[in-house]
């Protein structure tokens, strides 16, 4: 829950609060808050709680420019699923799919296999802009995707996707198996009360286990059908396509067995799920309609703007007559831009748009709280989210031609996490200008082709500025890239190594449990990282402190052998025979670009 103060967003959280949940609430891959953690020395996985006062620290530490306060009364937060109400003259209607998973299993890759699959790259030399959503036609049929990758999709998802999506493909590499982001991905599915459809992906790959990832599966109560659940799991290679064509089928069956529904012959409603300014053509939106037709020409509000729809297109930039439900397409003509998440609905004739606007944009002004998150405020944290990172940087080069390359090069460095931020640029030498930017920008100056003044050099070191200068340019991208580097956030890389099946248990005090049993997998060594489970249940997150192999202490002991284990415990665990004790690593890795 938030609501807007003067410069600061406060954010309500519970006095206890899982490292997930919080992660959840700010809109930060969890990831980048557990790394935060680990650098301030508390070891907590995503389903440890955390109290209030750490959280509050941590949250100083990340500089959001958000403020925690405790939440006084107990509240669901669960959202609604909220589908427009469908009469009985409402007719099928393409489903909206979004892609989440954890990072690098293959997102954005499944999603361009399919965009690929079906979308004729125009003569303009393909699409260039980003695009929120698309269309793909498969068999006479649509399916609409949100192309809105990793945590993008988890915020979209979790404050409108309700409304947005029927449908949550979870990609999971298979060589990789369920994953943090995985287990994020299906507790917010599972909360917006969509359709899953699980994409087991990179199949082509020699590690690929679909069992193990079904196995995996269960325990966070995902069962597919051949073990009598109705899980839906399908083998995948957005590499090499295989399996593609089912995937697109098994979603039009669960459209159907949905039997997903809309009104087209009433005023068109539905989503604003993306917006930015062009030139030459002013605010630019992309609208996901929701029930009826939007058609050029007619006035639509969003928020507080309103526009006369001048451009009606397809996301691929086609124009279009009307757009149907479940269709998502750009609109020109806004006075100003509108916000993502902003719902918008056609008026009668001008007069009522700019009247039902305007009454919107003095609600936003005086501040009035929607209960949830603001849509305004949302873009932010998906932009902050976007652009974790900016470097900031001036580029000096002999000749425009050489410039525009080098800016050119640069801009494709960009991330979603990270990117260049260009405050100046220029022809000709390295000046004492370009040097006070720098300093008041705190910018590194590149020059490309260029010398340093004499003058300028002395400035340079006096204001300790870096200027570096570059005759071949992959070597200068290559600096710049590793600048960006340095920027991301570690990725945490946990290893299996190996599990235990309880025997016995020895000692159980309030931080110290000693057990004994067979190692049933791998290779168990101390000190490491352990999860204790029992059936589907995960019971808690221990260190194991050592390892006995009769009364000798050792290192390692291996698969099939018996062995006594102590661990150290957050709190008191009865552990029972036959609970797991699985043990991993976790260590924070630099990702590279
Ligand atoms: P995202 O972070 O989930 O969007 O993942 P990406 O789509 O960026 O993919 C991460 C990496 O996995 C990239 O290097 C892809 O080329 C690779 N990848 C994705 N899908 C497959 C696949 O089906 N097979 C193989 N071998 N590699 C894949």
């Amino acid at each position: 829950m938030m609501a807007e103060t003067e410069q600061t967003t406060t954010i309500e959280i519970e006095d206890m609060i899982t490292v997930g949940t919080l992660a959840e609430r700010l809109s930060i891959p969890v990831s980048r808050l557990i790394g935060e953690l680990m650098k301030n020395g508390v070891m907590a996985t995503v389903n440890e709680r955390i109290d209030f006062d750490t959280a509050q620290i941590i949250v100083g530490e990340l500089d959001l420019g958000l403020q925690l306060t405790k939440r006084q009364a107990a509240e669901s937060d669960a959202p609604v699923h909220r589908k427009p109400e469908a009469s009985a003259k409402a007719q099928s209607r393409p489903p909206v799919v979004a892609v989440m998973g954890h990072v690098d299993h293959g997102k954005t890759s499944l999603l361009d296999a399919i965009r690929g699959a079906d979308v004729v790259k125009d003569e303009a030399g393909g699409i260039t802009q980003h695009i929120s959503a698309y269309q793909v036609q498969h068999g006479d049929r649509s399916i609409t995707f949100l192309d809105t990758p990793g945590h993008e999709a988890f915020a979209a998802i979790r404050e409108h996707g309700a409304m947005l999506t029927d449908i949550v493909i979870i990609v999971i590499a298979a060589d990789d198996g369920v994953k943090p982001q995985t287990v994020e991905a299906i507790r917010f599915a599972k909360k917006a009360g969509v359709k899953i459809v699980v994409a087991a992906n990179k199949m082509d790959k020699d590690g690929a286990d679909i069992n193990r990832l079904k196995q995996q599966l269960t325990e966070h109560e995902l069962l597919t059908e051949e073990w009598g659940g109705d899980t839906i799991v399908l083998p995948v290679s957005a590499k090499t396509k295989a399996g593609i064509p089912e995937l697109l089928d098994m979603i039009l069956l669960v459209t159907d067995v949905e039997e997903l529904k809309a009104d087209y012959d009433v005023p068109a409603r539905g989503l604003i799920i993306e917006a930015h300014l062009e030139q030459g053509r002013g605010p630019v939106a992309t609208a996901l309609v929701e029930a009826g037709s939007l058609k050029a020409g007619q006035f639509v509000v969003a928020g507080g703007t309103y526009a006369k729809v001048r451009n009606l297109e397809s996301t691929d930039g086609r124009p279009i007559k009307q757009a149907t439900p479940s269709t998502p397409a750009i609109v020109t003509g806004f006075k100003v831009l509108p916000e993502f998440g902003d719902e918008f609905t056609v008026a009668a004739n001008e007069k009522e748009a700019r009247q039902l606007a305007g009454g919107v944009a003095t609600d936003r002004q005086a501040g009035s709280s929607r209960g949830d998150i603001g849509s305004g405020e949302l873009i932010r944290l998906i932009n902050r989210d976007n652009k974790l990172s900016e470097l900031n940087i001036i580029v000096k080069a002999d000749v425009q031609g050489s410039l525009t390359s080098v800016i050119d090069s640069l801009k494709a460095l960009d991330t979603e996490e990270v990117s260049v931020r260009l405050v100046g640029s220029g022809v000709g030498a390295v000046s004492e200008n370009d040097l006070h930017l720098a300093h008041s920008s705190g910018a590194i100056v590149y020059g490309f082709n260029v010398s340093l003044p004499t003058s300028a050099r002395q400035q340079a070191s006096r204001d300790k500025i870096s200027v570096r200068l570059y005759k071949v340019i992959y070597e200068l991208i290559d600096d710049v890239k590793e600048e960006l580097t340095k920027l991301l956030s570690p990725e945490i890389v946990e290893t299996e190594l190996g599990r235990l099946v309880v025997k016995g248990i020895f000692k159980t005090t309030k931080t110290e449990i000693i057990c004994g049993g067979e190692v049933t997998k791998g290779k168990l060594t101390a000190p490491a990282l352990a999860r204790v489970s029992r059936g589907d249940e995960q019971l808690m997150e221990v260190e194991v402190t050592g390892l006995k192999r009769g009364p000798a202490d050792v290192k390692e002991v291996f698969e099939g052998e018996m062995c006594g284990m102590s661990l150290k415990t957050a709190k008191r665990l009865e552990l029972q025979e036959g609970d797991r004790i699985e043990l991993f690593t976790r260590e924070a890795v630099q990702r590279q670009l």
